[in-house]
């Protein structure tokens, strides 16, 4: 019976948090607000990273209601640089949601949080639980990490979700999550060795005497298609050349710098050639290999916008050959 050792999860796992987590902007007001600004900031993204862009979001857009009325491009620079762009798109629409359907208040609800816009089970239960108190679990690639290692055995989101919600303790709903993803994120790590050592459910583990590396099972992974483009990276004077990339597919609505695929060559009316570079990029399902000719451009063509470095956002993809 796979889930005999998950009763003693709490009382293992309340004081560990209370002990050993970390300092992290979003714990200090667990609103509904903050908690899904963070959790969709953390979809793909590290900590680390993410903790400046979520002070940074919340002290430009500090309600729901202001991130409702935002104007798109100021969106897309407080979000240059995170990547996976839909993201801010669905937080956005979610906070439009929370102004039009609900009152402008987050529902203490996990299945009515499930009706926002980029809000799956795992975020309804983060907010459902951190925020509002309730047994809600929030299951990731994280605690379905810890779990199947603890009972050596495959779970999958709704197994462990049916599995732990039996496990909340009344009054303490919110700190058992943040403590499940703690001890996935800081002991029972991703990548490498698990600190078992320094595990407090060290003694209730299967995994912990050995045989860790074989779970969770790991699915064959697809490899990544391969795309080649050119990019034409068009300077005149201090501007560059940009356009908006189509509403659909990949970075869909975003600025880029003008691309063909490869092997397209600069047209020759723009400029001359002053020089060619290779760039890689890599997206979760394709990588994009890239000839980048920097161009001095003979005049602002207008089949382009026309912006200084930094003052329209461009992706990662693209920012790179700016410097
Ligand atoms: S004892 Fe080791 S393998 Fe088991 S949950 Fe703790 S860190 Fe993970």
């Amino acid at each position: 019976m796979k889930e005999k050792e998950l009763p003693y999860l709490p009382e293992r796992l309340l004081p560990f948090f209370a002990d050993r987590a970390r300092d992290l902007p979003w714990r200090v007001n667990r609103t509904p607000y903050a908690v899904l600004v963070s959790e969709i900031m953390l979809q793909q993204t590290r900590v680390d990273t993410v903790i400046n862009y979520f002070n940074r979001f919340m002290t430009e857009l500090p309600e729901v209601r202001d991130l409702a009325e935002a104007p798109e491009e100021k969106l897309l620079h407080l979000w240059e640089g995170l990547g996976y762009y839909r993201r801010v798109r669905n937080l956005q629409a979610a906070a439009k949601m929370i102004m039009s359907d609900f009152g402008g208040k987050f529902p203490a609800d996990e299945t009515e949080l499930r009706k926002l816009p980029g809000v799956g089970d795992y975020t309804a239960g983060a907010i459902a639980s951190i925020a509002f108190g309730l047994p809600a679990p929030a299951v990731d690639g994280n605690v379905l990490r810890v779990l199947s290692r603890i009972t050596c055995s495959s779970w999958d989101s709704d197994s462990a979700a049916a599995a732990l919600r039996k496990q909340y303790p009344a009054e303490r709903c919110s700190d058992f999550t943040e403590s499940l993803m703690e001890l996935g994120a800081t002991v029972c790590v991703p990548n490498g060795a698990p600190h078992c050592g320094t595990c407090p459910v060290k003694d209730l583990c299967a995994a912990s005497a050995g045989g860790w590396q074989f779970w969770p099972k790991k699915p064959d992974k697809k490899p990544r298609k391969r795309e080649d483009l050119s990019v034409f990276l068009l300077r005149f004077h201090d501007r560059i050349a940009c356009r908006k990339r189509p509403d659909t597919g990949l970075l869909a609505g975003l600025w880029e710098l003008p691309n063909l695929p490869a092997p397209a060559q600069p047209d020759p009316r723009w400029g001359n050639v002053i020089e060619t570079r290779k760039g890689k990029h890599i997206f979760t399902h394709v990588e994009w290999h890239m000839t980048v000719y920097t161009i001095e451009a003979a005049a602002e063509f207008p089949e382009f916008v026309w912006t200084v470095p930094g003052e329209l956002p461009l992706p990662t993809a693209f920012r790179k050959f700016l410097g």
